[in-house]
């Protein structure tokens, strides 16, 4: 692909990120490999918008400028560690899609076996570690995860893709906001049926046949001693049927009479009150 073609589809891709809500102001960032030691990039402070192709940077693998009337994205350290980590991505995205983002300043991470296509392509979607944007302890929290995942959450930040070409690592960005919206819904609706183990590692062997190449395999496990740096760990119970929220429906036990709710008018909590006192002299 040339430098142009490239340069137009980042302006493309920040334009559909910022018409989505994925990005305010002048958040989010891209980048993309220009050849084998260089990276074409979106510049700092710029809505991405309303980006135009000669904005971008052009830096080297260590982050040096070569060409650009603008400082590259201040996420600039971030983007160098994917690269650096994984051969095999192209391009990487960043923004702060706001469901998703939700879940990464709630600290819940979207690794549920609810949805069989996100299991198929992103597997689980993880959360790094907090660390303050921009400085280089956001790489050190990324790259624990970056070897076994395509997408994760950033703990109060935004969320991260990368792919095998541009367009691929932003479509990530939309499945993980997708994701989160449906995840969202499915608990506030009080029920979330979750697939299946053996369904997971079924849905495992299907990305051979659909060529897609994830960076890890699946562990289907609820044993947390799995290591997210090797696998992509989906919580998903063995056997049918089995539920993290209980359904609607299902019978709540009776609360034990000790705990019961007792409520009293204030002029009855007086009366109780007076009455304890007058009993005490
Ligand atoms: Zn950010």
């Amino acid at each position: 692909m040339t430098e142009s073609q490239l340069r137009a589809d980042i302006v493309e891709v920040g334009r559909r990120m910022y018409a989505r809500g994925y990005t305010a102001s002048n958040d989010g960032n891209i980048s993309v490999r220009l050849g084998a030691d260089r990276l074409l990039m979106t510049p700092k402070s710029v809505c991405k918008g309303f980006m135009t192709p000669d904005m971008m940077c052009i830096t080297d693998l260590d982050g040096r400028k070569l060409q650009g009337d603008r400082d590259p994205s201040s996420e600039m350290l971030m983007h160098l560690e994917v690269y650096r980590q994984r051969a095999d991505v192209q391009a990487v995205v960043h923004a702060h899609p706001p469901t998703a983002t939700g879940f990464a300043v709630a600290g819940i991470p979207l690794d549920r076996a609810v949805l069989a296509e996100v299991v198929t392509t992103l597997g689980s979607v993880p959360i790094a570690e907090y660390a303050t944007p921009s400085t280089s302890e956001l790489p050190q929290a990324v790259r624990k995860y970056i070897r076994a995942h395509d997408g994760m959450l950033l703990a109060n930040h935004g969320a991260l893709t990368v792919g095998g070409d541009l367009f691929g690592a932003y479509y990530k960005m939309e499945t993980i906001e997708h994701f989160a919206k449906i995840s969202l819904v499915a608990r506030l609706l009080g029920r979330e049926n979750l697939i299946s183990r053996e369904e997971v590692l079924r849905l495992q062997q299907l990305r051979g046949s659909y060529g897609i190449a994830a960076p890890a395999p699946i562990c289907a496990a609820d044993d947390v001693s799995e290591d997210p740096a090797a696998c992509q760990v989906i919580q998903a119970p063995s056997g049918a049927g089995a539920r993290l929220v209980p359904a609607a429906g299902d019978e709540v036990p009776p609360k034990p009479q000790a705990e019961a709710e007792i409520r009293l008018t204030y002029r009855q909590l007086s009366a109780l009150i007076e009455d304890a006192i007058r009993s005490l002299r």
